[in-house]
């Protein structure tokens, strides 16, 4: 098969894409990075497309970049992985592209943090630069928070923990919205509303279509845009004034919660974007 399809593991939205690969005689080889040998001195593979979800950043991103090495061709490619799995690296590219972002403030030790903070008010959102469902994203309501979390932060063993990504806490309605893009199709939206202020479905959030009116599908087309070719899902913020801010893209996009709301064949829409990779 000229597809591989890169996953260690099948939940949902693989499961949805293999079948409408066999539903289309579109042949493909599951390659499993756990277990997947690369010889560099004979670089030689037989794909010329893969589909890189793996579920371990690490291993996606690495994986995408071997077979980049070998000529094929990833979805998502191994620079918008490495782009959309680090936060800092994501905001920069957005605010080069002048596109609307949440302020954030960046030091490169937690400590640096505490007194800027005072400054730049509160409550204030500290992340990870790599990570996703929402994990280790916390709220800093005031100083007495962020000490707290910044002093935890600087106990950790990662030394990636001690760059300290800050973002104002935006007053959004209760609920975020994660919109789909396929290659340059804005394929759809749903609003993603939970009684936590985390609004990751992984984390029980209830979904809901999201009409998409015209300044959310040039915000979603310049985003995807401003990361290059890709299928992402985006996470846009309302503030207080009803302004659409990005707050991440991410890269291996899940849609099992739009899948239940919208009425539109998202697996297909996935597909159409790969075998278009497959003919060029
Ligand atoms: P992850 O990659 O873990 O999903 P996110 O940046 O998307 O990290 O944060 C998880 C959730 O937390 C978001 O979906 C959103 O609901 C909430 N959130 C994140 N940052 C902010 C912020 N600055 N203001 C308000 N809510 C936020
Ligand atoms: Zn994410
Ligand atoms: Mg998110």
């Amino acid at each position: 098969p000229r597809l591989a399809f890169v996953a260690s593991r099948i939940a949902f939205e693989e499961k949805r894409i293999l079948d409408e690969l066999d539903r289309r005689r579109v042949s493909y080889q599951v390659l499993d990075p756990r277990t997947a040998v690369f010889r560099l001195d004979r670089p030689t593979v037989p794909w010329s497309v893969a589909v890189a979800r793996e579920v371990s950043h690490h291993r996606n991103l690495n994986t995408a970049r071997l077979l980049e090495h070998a000529g094929v061709t990833v979805v998502n490619s191994a620079a918008a992985i490495a782009l959309c799995g680090d936060k800092l690296l994501t905001t920069l590219a957005l605010q080069a592209a002048g596109l609307p972002v949440p302020r954030c403030l960046v030091t490169l030790t937690p400590q640096a943090a505490l007194d800027a903070l005072d400054d730049f008010g509160y409550p204030a959102v500290v992340k990870p630069l790599t990570g996703s469902w929402g994990r280790q994203v916390a709220r800093l309501a005031d100083r007495d928070a962020a000490e707290a979390v910044l002093e935890l932060r600087e106990a950790l063993p990662d030394p990636q923990q001690r760059i300290t990504y800050l973002q104002e806490y935006v007053d959004k309605p209760g609920r975020d919205i994660r919109g789909l893009v396929f290659g340059t199709e804005v394929v759809g939206a749903v609003y993603r509303t939970s009684a936590s202020w985390r609004t990751n479905t992984a984390r029980d959030a209830r979904t809901e279509p999201c009409p998409v009116g015209p300044e959310l599908e040039k915000l979603l087309a310049a985003t995807a845009a401003a990361i290059g070719p890709g299928v992402y899902g985006i996470d846009v913020l309302e503030d207080g004034e009803g302004r659409l801010l990005v707050n991440e893209v991410n890269h291996t996009p899940q849609f099992r919660g739009a899948a239940e709301v919208l009425d539109i064949d998202l697996a297909g829409c996935y597909v159409d974007y790969l075998v278009e990779q497959l003919v060029r």
